[in-house]
């Protein structure tokens, strides 16, 4: 798989890939990431990407030439003029997918990652200043992704939580397959539903259980630090209970901390009766 960054600062990514997982993804050649300097495409003396909006206020925009010349050198065609466009139908149609990062864009979620690794390709627009002329975003863009509700200074931070979350769902990039279907915000589709209550070989998996739920708490050793002791149901060895307390746990972490994350979430019959008792704890 790869990734195409088009950014007016390529060596903000340097360090950002040189880490951990990412970095022997990278090194294992399982993902190419190449930042392209768009300042390389734009022409004039100053090499000038950016320009004054029009209808006035405050800031600057990055002008579309430059953009479209980086877009076009990277492979990336504009879409027909009047052409109606489906993103739906484009993204099982191309196993390419241009983002443009915008603090007006979608939330992007585990399942827009999800759906990300499962292509070959992504090429990713950085905004900074104001924004980026919308025409790029109508020519060339299939989707615009916001990394949440507050606004960054450049659209590079939030391309590198797009790679970084999008590549470690690519097979092969995590040491352990299943860890990430097991982990906050896991699928909440009925196949992994099934799977929840499945061991690998008789110990709760590292990750159990996602559902659509946020994971639940880990300890390691010390057992005792800062005067607080580890749960003694991890330390006893009884799966099925562990089990339960770490799905109660990941039910608490949801109910305080997401709990709107509840509505989409896979839940069984305990579970109900789970969350009923935690309110009533909450009520008391
Ligand atoms: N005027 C714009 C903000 C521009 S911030 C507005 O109010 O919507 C400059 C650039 O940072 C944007 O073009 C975008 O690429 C990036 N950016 C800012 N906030 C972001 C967010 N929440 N998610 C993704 N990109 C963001």
């Amino acid at each position: 798989m790869r990734f195409d960054i088009v950014t007016i600062f390529p060596g903000f990514f340097d360090s950002v890939f040189a880490h951990g997982i990412v970095r022997r993804a990278i090194k294992e050649g399982l993902v190419t990431v190449e930042a392209h300097d768009l300042r390389e495409y734009a022409h004039d003396r100053h090499r000038t990407v950016d320009d004054r909006p029009f209808g006035g206020g405050e800031g600057m925009v990055l002008k579309p030439e430059p953009l479209a010349e980086a877009l076009e050198g990277l492979g990336v065609r504009a879409h027909l003029r009047g052409e109606i466009r489906d993103q739906r139908s484009e993204i099982e149609d191309t196993k390419t997918r241009v983002i443009l990062l915008s603090a007006q864009g979608q939330l992007f979620t585990q399942s827009i990652a999800r759906e990300l690794a499962g292509l070959e390709r992504v090429v990713l627009v950085c905004g900074r200043y104001e924004g980026v002329d919308e025409r790029v975003n109508e020519l060339y863009c299939d989707m615009e992704l916001s990394i949440g509700d507050y606004v960054l200074s450049g659209g590079e931070l939030a391309a590198a939580v797009v790679v970084d979350a999008a590549m470690r769902l690519i097979p092969g990039v995590l040491g352990n397959e299943a860890s990430a279907e097991y982990e906050s915000f896991g699928a909440p589709d009925s196949e992994i539903a099934a799977e929840i209550d499945t061991d690998v070989g008789g110990v709760p998996r590292s990750q159990h259980g996602a559902g659509g739920l946020l994971d639940y708490p880990q300890y390691t050793r010390p057992a005792e630090f800062g005067g607080l002791r580890t749960p003694e149901v991890l330390m006893n060895g009884d799966h099925a209970e562990i089990r339960r307390w770490r799905r109660e746990q990941q039910l608490r972490k949801t109910l305080k901390n997401r709990p709107e994350l509840l509505e989409r979430a896979t839940l069984n019959a305990e579970d109900m009766l789970t969350i009923e008792r935690i309110r009533g704890e909450i009520r008391l």
